[in-house]
Parts: C-alpha cells; structure tokens; sequence
C-alpha cells in the first residue's frame, strides 16, 4: 500500500507545475517555422512578455535556461576586464557572481547572507568608494530562490542615480516573474533576465533579457558580443526565430503562448495577489508548527520574504529526512536546502523549501501542507499541531 500513488506534485522551486493548457498547446506536429502561425505569433508573445514585466522597452528570446540568460545580460553589457559589484542575498547571485568571473569579468561580491536583504548603506559606502565608475553594473537577484529573500530595485535605483552613479541596474527575475511583483520601468532597471520554468509556466528551456534603451546602447558600443548572445536580432520579433538565432524553439513557444495567455487573462496584479495570499497561508502554517519545535522560516520579516519560494530551516537532517517522507509516503516532492549550507550542515540538510510559483492555488498550497504536517507527525518532529487551519484561515480570509 501507497499513499503516493495518484497525480504527483512537483511543489519545489522550478520548474513548476505546467498547466494542462500549456500541455495541450506544445502536444502538436511540428509547425512550419517560415510562415503562418508561428511566425505570426511572434510579435504578440514579445508583447505580452513585456506587459508582464512591466516594461515598455526590449525583449530577447533565447533557447536556453536561466543560466544562459545570466550569460546573455553580460555578454552584451560588460567586457572581459571590466568590473560588476554583485549584492548577494543568497546563493543564486553567486551563480551569477560565477558566470561572470568565467567571462574575464571582475566581480565583486557584496554578501549580505542568507537571512535578509541588501543593506543599502553598504552599497552606497561601495559605490561612493568607486569614485573612476569602474563597475559597469550592479547586480542582484529579486528573490533568490535559495533563501527566498526579496529585493526590491526601486531604491537601489534612487541610490545610483544620487550618487550620479552610471552603472547599469542589474536585476535577476528568474524566480519572481510573474509571481512576486516586479515592474522593470517604474523600478529604474536597466537589464532583467527571466526562465520559462517559474512564474511563467512552461518546462524549461527559454530565457529572456530584458533590456531598455541605456542598456542597447552600451551595447552597441560592446567590440565583441558573441553571434549566440547577441540580443539585437533576438529582440526583433520578425528575426530571431528565423535567419539569426538557428533553429525556433518551436513548441515551447506555442507553450508559452498559452501561459501568457493564462496569465492575462487572470491580469498580472491578480496573479501578484493570488501568490501573495498562498504564500501568507505557508507562512502562517509555518510559524504556528515552529512554536513548539525546531520549524523556523528562514526569512524572519515578512516584507522580505518572496511570495513564490519560502525557505524553511528545521534543523539537520530533519529537513531532508522530511523531503523524503512527503515524497515517498504522499507523492509530494519539496525543494532541497541550497546553497545554506554551514560547517556543521555542509549538504544543507536541516532546510527545505516549499515552491509556491505560477501554476499554483488554495487546494494545492492546503494539500501540501496537510503533507508536511502528516509528515512531522509520522517522523515525530516537535511542532504545535494544527498549521493547516491556521493556513485555512488565511484562505478563508479571516
Ligand atoms: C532557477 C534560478 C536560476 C537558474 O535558472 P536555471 O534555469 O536553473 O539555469 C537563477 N536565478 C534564480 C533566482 C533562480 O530561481
């Protein structure tokens, strides 16, 4: 006897869960890549892109995953030998600080750990240091999927432009497009790299740069971007697919299609909404269960937390030993503790994570958590029983 036989739930941060409707959309022969349809639909897709992050400005399209759009913002901004300050508020603006460094560019890292957001008095201490301009961007993620912290770009935009700084404003929205509110124009950022596989929907395998005017500029003055990152014919609508990228990703674009046609239709403050109320009932959950044991969020003020991904620590190697329960007993698989890792829990085993990002709503988030409290009990992990309801009662809207 099983308890995990029936649909199984991927609920860990991307790739997320693929709605039916974007299923049924890529579930085709395949299209004729010179004319009708796909072409055609082209032009609507850069649009609707751009609605959803807020941004009047440039879309490229790659066939590639996150890490290849990291990739992409640099090669057409930053060359080999010039400098980049990276605000770290978890570990995926490592794995940028990483992609950087592997392109010959120098890159500062500002860390402000696991546990918060960017202190902008360090930032502003950095850049006031900087007084030649050396750093051609700074650069941090919106909600770094590790420790779930969220950033926001407006002041870090205030603060450049008071400082007279000219860095490009560098933002990773990976993880939080389409989940945690994010609006490229009225924050000041200058370039935005987002995946197909989080709040937008889809599997894995498209990344998009989004870039504005400044940024297009900077890079017409780049001496060399290479042909597969250059977004200048990746952001045409009528070229990329065709004569200058190689070959469209054909059925994920069909695939996001339908999720940007999903998300329009709900409207993309609803979206915001929807993510923020199911991720206010996970946390409730979670700090009714830490009050009579190890549970912890790993973000401890609200403001901070992202509404797609919430870190929870529980200590080693209860965070694992509970991953494998939900997984093998109900069918639920939970994201992994990344990049938390300490002396003592190198492998970070005491966290997990709970991926709350795009395809997602109340029946869903309740089940999940029914899972995890089911599974503390089964494992006898100290918590306060009953974080389900008080996660029904911030569905419920009580
Ligand atoms: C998932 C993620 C990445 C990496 O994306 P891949 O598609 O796995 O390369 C980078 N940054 C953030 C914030 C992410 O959530």
């Amino acid at each position: 006897m099983s308890l995990a036989n029936g649909r199984t739930y991927l609920a860990i941060p991307g790739p997320s869960v693929v709605p039916d409707a974007v299923l049924r959309a890529m579930h085709r022969a395949s299209p004729n890549i010179y004319e009708g349809e796909l072409p055609d639909m082209m032009e609507g897709i850069v649009a609707d892109l751009k609605r959803v992050a807020r941004t009047d400005q440039n879309v490229a399209i790659y066939i590639c995953n996150g890490h290849g759009a990291w990739e992409a913002a640099l090669a057409n901004t930053v060359a080999a030998g010039e400098k980049v300050l990276i605000l770290a508020t978890g570990f995926f603006a490592l794995g940028w600080a990483r992609i950087a460094q592997t392109m010959g560019i120098k890159a500062d890292v500002l860390n402000f750990g696991n546990g918060g957001p960017i202190d902008l008095a360090r930032v502003a201490d950095k850049l006031k240091a900087d007084t030649a301009h050396s750093y051609k961007a700074v650069m941090a993620v919106h909600v770094d999927t590790s420790s779930s912290n969220r950033n926001d770009f407006g002041p870090l935009r205030t603060l450049l432009d008071d400082l007279g700084h000219p860095a490009l404003l560098m933002a990773d929205c990976i993880a939080g497009l389409g989940c945690d509110r994010f609006e490229m124009d009225a924050s000041g950022v200058d370039v935005a790299v987002a995946a197909s596989q989080k709040g937008l929907m889809c599997p894995p395998g498209l990344g998009f740069v989004f870039f504005n005017d400044r940024a297009a500029d900077i890079r017409k003055g780049m001496r060399h971007v290479s042909a597969y990152w250059d977004w200048s014919a990746r952001a045409a609508p009528d070229a990329f697919y065709q004569y200058f990228g190689g070959t469209a990703p054909t059925h994920h674009l069909y695939g996001l299609r339908a999720a940007l046609e999903m998300i329009h239709a709900e409207g993309i403050e609803a979206v915001w909404t929807r993510h923020a109320t199911l991720a206010r009932a996970i946390w409730a959950a979670c700090e009714h269960w830490g009050q009579d044991g190890p549970l912890r969020l790993n973000i401890s003020d609200p403001a901070s937390r992202s509404h797609a991904v919430t870190a929870v620590t529980i200590g080693k190697p209860l965070g694992t030993q509970l991953r494998r329960w939900c997984a093998e007993e109900a069918g639920v698989t939970l994201g992994i503790g990344l990049g938390m890792g300490t002396k003592d829990d190198p492998a970070s085993d005491g966290f997990f994570r709970f991926g709350h990002m795009g395809h997602v709503n109340a029946h869903m988030v309740l089940g999940v958590l029914g899972v995890v409290e089911a599974g503390l009990g089964a494992l006898d992990i100290a918590h306060r029983q009953g974080g389900v309801a008080q996660a029904a009662k911030v569905i419920s809207g009580v």
